[in-house]
């Protein structure tokens, strides 16, 4: 089968020119300027962008076991809707990932019904160093996940006797929820106890006592500590959602070694933490929103590179879930529709170019997780595009919403940098003008040894 896409812009993460794109099965095999072939089926991409498929390294999909707020095969069309071909889930379902076999058995679950390609996290507990050591020799696993502090799923592992043996015994890239446990575990208390000096703006049901409790420290003492381990050990970490302009000092000097990269959200990009007056739970997750002067400080880390990604810790949660009384809220926001749409328009805005769009969101991960022939338009790589009409608006609302949670914080919000028209995956048209037309499902990623 022979699929070329003719005279669109094409964007990879190098530059941008009008030309032809072949795909032959789900390969690119030729992009040019112009190319003259016959093939099965063209597409006329005239005032159209042609663009690698999105590679979201950071996503809940709820699959296994907590599939009343989202699922593999809901998530993964909100996923393709939004130019998002390939996704990494996070172990923090039910049963949890944190065996080789449920990470296996969750594989042969995402195979049979995942309409992204995906690849499975396995997740770091007390007590699971075997499986941990048994992941590393598979190359279908695109990291282990630790998370640092409390979040959704009773995952937490923040003690040096758990934390270090990891380091030092595994060797896949390790991601991490880099929040200080202690800290915030002493915060909580003293604001339980009235003795923050927040306790006299707010009583004790306010949510927006989540952006006091995990404040900036909270968040760059854990992200200081990651890197610590990371030179300590010499190991490849990933530092998720970047949140707070203080972690930055320490993301930098681990970049620099060439041992640590990191990732900021949509939400802390367009959100601030005073919206949790307005919106209470619909703005909150995990790390806590932060400040707008943190929220430019890390517009400007996306704009030099020093966060080299983007993803969007898509975690759909019901909207009566979300409406509940702080304390019993779960934490995270759905968004991997619009993930894409949000950054053309900040593209629209001025804020980065197209290259750079397809640097944070599709090249950059592929290279920091070292997932194979992913994340850019070169020949010889999967066949995984996303072809924007620049010129349609769009307008979020609910009714529009392909996640099975039903609702978007972004709800309201126009965007003007373009409309995702045609998803292909695996060579396979999978999205077109608004319908889910996917026949197969995703593979499993590959990761270079
Ligand atoms: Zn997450």
């Amino acid at each position: 089968m022979k699929l070329l896409l003719k005279q669109g812009t094409i964007v990879t993460s190098e530059r941008s020119f009008v030309g032809d794109l072949l795909i032959e099965d789900d390969k690119i095999v030729q992009v040019s300027d112009t190319i003259s072939t016959s093939a099965d089926k063209v597409i006329d991409c005239q005032n159209k962008i042609v663009m690698p498929g999105m590679v979201d390294t950071h996503v809940h999909f709820r699959d296994p076991g907590i599939t009343h707020k989202g699922d593999c095969y809901t998530e993964s069309m909100a996923a393709l809707a939004g130019g998002v071909t390939t996704i990494c889930d996070m172990p923090n379902t039910n049963p949890q990932t944190i065996s080789y076999q449920a990470v296996k058995d969750k594989q042969e679950l995402y195979a049979s019904k995942c309409l992204c390609n995906f690849g499975i996290y396995i997740g770091a507990s007390r007590d699971n160093l075997e499986e941990l050591k048994k992941a590393d020799e598979d190359n279908t696993i695109p990291a282990i996940k630790i998370f640092m502090a409390e979040s959704t799923g009773e995952m937490t592992l923040a003690e040096d006797e758990f934390l270090r043996p990891i380091f030092a015994q595994t060797c896949k890239m390790i991601a991490v929820h880099a929040e200080d446990e202690n800290r915030r575990l002493e915060r909580l208390k003293l604001f339980k106890e009235g003795r923050l000096p927040e306790n006299s703006e707010i009583d004790l049901k306010n949510p927006y006592q989540h952006s006091i409790i995990r404040d900036n420290l909270v968040a760059a003492l854990g992200t200081k500590r990651a890197v610590d381990l990371a030179l300590e050990f010499q190991r490849r970490i990933h530092i998720l959602h970047i949140s707070a302009k203080e972690e930055l000092e320490f993301l930098e000097k681990g970049a620099k070694t060439g041992l640590v990269s990191g990732e900021t959200c949509p939400h802390y990009l367009w959100f601030d933490k005073e919206q949790i007056r307005d919106y209470a739970g619909l703005r909150i997750m995990n790390p806590a929103l932060k400040s707008q002067v943190d929220q430019q400080t890390l517009w400007r880390a996306l704009q030099t590179g020093l966060i080299s990604q983007y993803t969007t810790d898509h975690a759909p949660h019901l909207l009566e879930e979300k409406q509940q009384e702080y304390g019993k809220l779960p934490a995270g926001l759905p968004s991997i529709q619009f993930a894409l749409p949000l950054l053309l328009h900040a593209v629209y805005q001025r804020k980065l170019t197209l290259n750079q769009v397809v640097k944070l969101y599709s090249t950059n991960p592929a290279r920091n997780y070292k997932i194979q022939n992913k994340g850019d338009l070169i020949e010889g790589f999967d066949a995984d595009v996303v072809i924007i009409d620049p010129n349609q608006k769009l307008f979020i609302n609910s009714k529009i919403v392909l996640s099975k949670c039903g609702w978007t914080p972004y709800q309201g919000m126009t965007l003007q940098g373009g409309s995702v028209v045609i998803t292909i995956r695996n060579g396979e048209v999978v999205y077109d003008h608004g319908q889910i037309v996917a026949r197969t499902k995703g593979k499993s990623i590959k990761i270079k040894e």
